[in-house]
């Protein structure tokens, strides 16, 4: 397939698109960034990498991380962790608290933040330090050494952060944490501020499409917990929108705040596409309609 050729033309076609929507207002430091941005790469499973626009421009990743803070879970700490976390779509807003108390602490699924939140708490007790880990992970899969932590953003949102603050010291009310809240909230909050490209994701992602297996061969996931997380991702990877995300697009796909949209093609591909303008629901608007070209001019779809 000639991706290079089918990117530039999904960046036409979706170019009236770019710069609709507002960016995260509640995060100051996002708030900033121009909206008229747009990149997107594909990295197919040998790890060949073709882009348009902005696709090599460090952006925030935002919530694109829990993906590959479960993935690490997982492999370290194994299926213990669905104890703590559950697999079903929430049907409330990413930050919400509502549901946390009618279901005993145990947030529906670990792409909210309150699952997000559980996620890294384990994450960190079983490395140490969660947010490290983690950014090491993104620089071996990505192969890009300079991959680093944004520290404005990571300051904006602890500045900012009284409502992960809340989810958290409610899920600890509940024993469903085990780190000191404040502690853990800094290595969340470290975690959303990791910038990269979308090149550096689409790269970073391949293991999802690969089965399991990380860039230099070895396994990091069995096949099985690859497709958990791919089939968590399509039900509960796009905010209140995942219904809409799998109409339209039809791939497991995780957002972020910072605009970014990582989807993945299994045995195929994967593909990161960013731009800052967000929907009501916190997905890019153009990045949802560039996937949903994707899928409708490659026929690659999981359907
Ligand atoms: N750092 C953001 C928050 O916790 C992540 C939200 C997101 O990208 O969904 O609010």
């Amino acid at each position: 397939m000639d991706y290079q050729a089918l990117l530039e033309q999904i960046a036409q076609d979706v170019s009236q698109l770019i710069g609709s929507g507002r960016t995260a207002e509640y995060i100051p430091a996002l708030a900033k960034v121009d909206p008229r941005r747009f990149g997107m790469a594909v990295a197919d499973i040998d790890g060949n990498v073709y882009g348009v626009g902005d696709w090599q421009r460090p952006f925030s990743t935002q919530s694109i991380t829990k993906v590959f803070a479960l993935a690490l879970a997982l492999a370290s700490g194994g299926d213990s962790l669905w104890k703590h976390v559950g697999r079903e779509p929430s049907g409330n807003p990413f930050n919400s608290l509502v549901q946390l108390e009618y279901e005993n602490g145990i947030p529906r699924n670990p792409f909210i933040n309150a699952g997000a939140l559980v996620v890294t708490d384990r994450l960190q007790s079983l490395t140490g330090d969660a947010s490290s880990e983690l950014l090491d992970f993104l620089r071996q899969e990505s192969g890009n050494p300079d991959l680093a932590f944004d520290p404005q953003v990571a300051e904006s949102e602890s500045t900012h952060g009284d409502r992960n603050a809340a989810l958290a010291h409610f899920m600890a009310s509940y024993g469903n944490i085990t780190n000191p809240v404040p502690t853990l909230l800094d290595h969340y909050f470290w975690q959303c501020a990791i910038e990269m490209s979308c090149a550096d994701l689409a790269l970073a992602a391949r293991f999802l499409a690969r089965h399991g297996l990380r860039a230099d061969g070895s396994r990091l996931l069995t096949r099985s917990e690859a497709k958990q997380i791919n089939a968590v991702m399509l039900t509960c990877g796009t905010y209140d929108a995942a219904g809409e995300f799998a109409h339209r697009v039809g791939l497991p796909g995780k957002s972020g705040v910072g605009g970014g949209i990582v989807a993945v093609v299994p045995g195929r591909c994967t593909l990161c596409v960013w731009s800052p303008g967000l929907d009501r629901r916190g997905n890019s608007v153009a990045g949802v309609a560039a996937l949903d070209r994707f899928t409708t001019l490659t026929g690659l779809s999981v359907f």
